[in-house]
């Protein structure tokens, strides 16, 4: 018989604010179906403490953290490796440790890249319309470009962010890409396979939606929207109503958490039981 541990592995969240992240309540509903005896801490690290809150991981003895604001971009140098898309996105959200080194990873556009997989959608030869250029588009744009998306056409307010993400999939992936002004109502474009909804409109409270002409969006599209609360948006109400296949922010924010999971523990993360405690926290 061996003898009890009254050691926790431990994980956590590091971020500025953190207090409303609700990452922590998706991630031990995991661990406890999984009877693992992990504990997943959230805690407010300032922006001139990310040095020392990464380099206590390996101190503290933590398996791992997820970033999130105001963390993502500078956390890059303060890790041992960095994976090759987290450095061409430019952001980590998700470190790990393996032989006492920090190993970053961007999670966010691979939990959308997986949404999309378990729901069959093909991605490789695909047209796909991007909406946004900021930190959740920059991720999703390059995992799609690295799954061999055909053609990305961004679509932002900001010319200057979206010019800098297109020189980026342009430069750095295989994708062809172009970037077109938001600055009117925005024409879906004919042979559009996947259309993204990566802005942060939407996001409650705001009830608004993106000004794109809902007529053009067609029924064999598939529309994601990356909201995750609420996770029926009126733009994931609107694409369906249009009968388009649409995917929702909360699987895409499930998704990530996934492969976190599975980077920290070795196990398989219970994706559905993890979606049910983290949607019981968010509006509908
Ligand atoms: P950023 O602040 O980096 O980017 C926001 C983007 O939204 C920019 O492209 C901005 O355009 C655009 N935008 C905001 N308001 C408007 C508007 N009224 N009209 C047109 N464009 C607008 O945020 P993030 O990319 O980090 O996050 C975006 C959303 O993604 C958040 O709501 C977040 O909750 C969600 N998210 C979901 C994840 C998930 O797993 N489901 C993971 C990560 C993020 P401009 O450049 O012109 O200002």
């Amino acid at each position: 018989m061996s003898a009890k541990s009254y050691r926790s592995e431990l994980v956590g969240l590091f971020g500025y604010p953190v207090d409303e992240n609700p990452t922590v309540v998706m991630i031990e509903a995991g661990f406890r179906e999984l009877g693992l005896n992990y504990r997943y801490n959230t805690m407010e690290v300032r922006p001139g403490d990310l040095e020392i809150a990464v380099k206590s991981l390996k101190a503290l003895g933590y398996k791992g953290a997820n970033c999130t604001i105001p963390h993502k971009v500078e956390v890059l140098r303060y890790l041992d490796h960095i994976a090759p898309d987290a450095e061409i996105i430019g952001a980590v959200n998700t470190i790990y440790l393996k032989n006492g080194e920090t190993y970053g990873e961007n999670t966010d556009g691979k939990g959308f890249i997986v949404s999309l997989h378990d729901g069959g959608v093909e991605i490789k030869g695909r047209n796909v319309v991007v909406l946004g250029a900021g930190g959740a588009a920059r991720a999703i744009a390059v995992e799609l470009a690295m799954a061999q998306a055909a053609h990305i056409t961004l679509v932002n307010r900001d010319e200057s962010r979206g010019k800098v993400l297109t020189a980026i999939l342009t430069d750095r992936t295989p994708v062809k890409a172009d970037f077109v002004l938001w600055d009117h109502t925005y024409q879906i474009p004919a042979g559009t396979d996947i259309l993204v909804q990566a802005t942060s409109i939407g996001l409650y409270p705001d009830t608004g939606c993106p000004n794109i002409d809902y007529d053009t969006i067609q029924s064999d599209m598939v529309v994601c929207d990356v909201i995750p609360n609420p996770p029926q948006t009126e733009f994931i109400k609107k694409a369906k109503a249009r009968g388009a296949r649409t995917f929702d922010g909360l699987g895409m924010l499930v998704n990530q958490g996934r492969i976190g999971f599975k980077l920290w523990t070795g196990k398989d993360a219970p994706v559905e039981v993890m979606k049910e405690a983290l949607a019981k926290e968010f509006v509908e």
